[in-house]
């Protein structure tokens, strides 16, 4: 779907402030992330949305390794004996697993999974790779797709097929296991907060929004610029869940044969959503320099032929060395007014654009104009790499203060239902709230306000609250929001 344009080169699309979700929509759409596909629940990511997450992918992958983890790959099938292993992870995915049952044209003895997560298959391969205590930990990543049956799709957000990486690491103490699922909480909090810009609030997840099979899902939480929570990554503590249910055992240094200890941790790309819905702005996407496809984008000025070789050979003279620093784009293209390209990269996000006219030309200068801002400042050539390194830099801390600003003004306090209703009716954002730790409270709060408790903080304090709903005293204060 193509959206019409103005002839100043402006796509339509709808306001941010009166309509978010239809604004979101508009955005992918125009910017060219991503578009519908013609697999009900499926979207095609195009390749400027694609260039998006390899950067992304790029920047996560290397913090994951630098805490050992390793990459391997594991089949999109699994044999259903497999997934069933686990009664409550099976019953927690049933509901939206995708069955092979024929190939070709032979019906299939056992039906095959099209993998929802990959904990089965995985752990059907450690329990023939553990051997003894020296062979662990296993530290292995999958980049990969899965597939979970939704048929109300929201590009990026919520799609039956989506990409993202899961983690699964085998341990042979339950102290390790837990060390681990903590420090990969923390990898996703940095690579979130330093590299996507976005503020988040790290927790742990009550038993009901529980990973199927976890002991313990641990989550951090952002809020994204309509209000509404999203959960940005999980990390999953299984104790021995599933390596008693697929009989995972090594010989200990006592050699004696004992089961292990697994943790899974994953993020997709709904973060690409996330971006978008935190940073976005009226005309279109915000992305953070450090994985916007394209950094810098030159759009050179011309009104004759004269002037546009003029400005073409000045563009030459220092676009290439500029490239070697940054990812630069030249939109030299001929049938577009200036105009219409600023429009067109702000639409796109690209994070600062350099102006070059023939007065740039005659003064050795650029104009350069921040995406976050719009401030503009002249920059002389014998200074522009240096400078755009740290505009750069400034666009991203800027990014992240305007969002960390944001969450701390949407985040109040409640000691009531109702004033939860009232607080979410009139501006939403997360709550805090005292909450006496029953299930039965958490259901009849998410009832009467459609919000869930998107996180239980690691800093709760001691201080007794009396529970927003029932009155008697829980531990600190946890985080209600309404949530994608
Ligand atoms: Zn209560």
């Amino acid at each position: 779907m193509t959206k019409e344009r103005t002839n100043t080169g402006r796509a339509e699309i709808a306001s941010r402030s009166e309509d978010f979700a239809a604004w979101y929509n508009d955005v992918v759409l125009a910017a060219e992330l991503a578009d519908y596909s013609p697999v009900r629940g499926c979207m095609v990511i195009r390749p400027y949305g694609y260039a998006l997450w390899e950067h992304m992918q790029s920047h996560l992958d290397a913090r994951l390794k630098a805490t050992g983890v390793e990459n391997a790959y594991f089949p999109l099938f699994i044999p259903e004996s497999l997934l069933a292993k686990e009664a409550e992870h099976v019953e927690g995915f049933n509901p939206e697993v995708a069955w092979v049952t024929q190939g070709g044209d032979e019906a299939l003895e056992e039906r095959l999974a099209v993998r929802p997560t990959s904990e089965a298959i995985i752990m059907h391969m450690y329990s023939k790779w553990a051997q003894s205590y020296r062979d662990l930990p296993f530290l292995i990543n999958q980049w990969g797709n899965v597939v979970r049956w939704e048929m109300r799709t929201r590009l990026f957000l919520r799609t039956a097929e989506f990409l993202w990486q899961e983690g699964h690491t085998l341990h042979a103490t339950p102290e390790e296991a837990t060390e681990r699922t903590l420090l990969m909480l923390d990898v996703y909090r940095k690579f979130v907060q330093e590299d996507l810009a976005i503020p988040v609030i790290p927790g742990v997840k009550t038993a009901s929004e529980r990973f199927p099979g976890a002991a313990e899902t641990y989550t951090i939480e952002a809020l994204m610029g309509d209000g509404r929570a999203l959960q940005a990554g999980t990390s999953h503590d299984f104790g021995s869940h599933f390596t008693q249910a697929f009989d995972i055992t090594f010989l200990g240094r006592d050699g004696q044969r004992r089961h292990g200890y697994t943790t899974s941790w994953g993020l997709s790309t709904r973060m690409v959503g996330g971006i978008i819905m935190v940073h976005g702005d009226e005309q279109g996407l915000i992305l953070p320099p450090k994985v916007a496809p394209v950094q810098v984008v030159i759009v050179p000025i011309w009104r004759s032929d004269e002037e546009r070789e003029r400005v073409r050979a000045f563009v030459e003279s220092f676009g290439g060395a500029l490239g070697t620093h940054v990812r630069v784009r030249t939109d030299f293209s001929e049938d577009k007014t200036p105009g219409w390209k600023f429009n067109e990269w702000e639409l796109k996000g690209v994070p600062l654009r350099l102006e070059v006219g023939p007065r740039d030309v005659a003064n050795n200068s650029v104009v350069a104009v921040r995406r976050d801002n719009r401030q503009k400042e002249p920059v002389g050539l014998d200074a522009l790499a240096g400078r755009v390194r740290e505009l750069l830099d400034d666009v991203q801390r800027s990014l992240f203060e305007r969002a960390r600003a944001f969450l701390e003004e949407h985040t109040f306090e409640a000691s009531s239902v109702e004033e939860m209703r009232e607080i979410l009716d009139r501006s939403r954002g997360f709550i805090l709230a005292g909450w006496c730790g029953s299930a039965e409270c958490e259901a009849e709060v998410k009832e009467r306000t459609r919000a869930t408790i998107r996180a239980v903080p690691f800093d709760r304090g001691d201080e007794p609250v009396p529970c927003v709903r029932c009155g008697e005293p829980g531990r600190g204060r946890v985080y209600f929001a309404r949530a994608y």
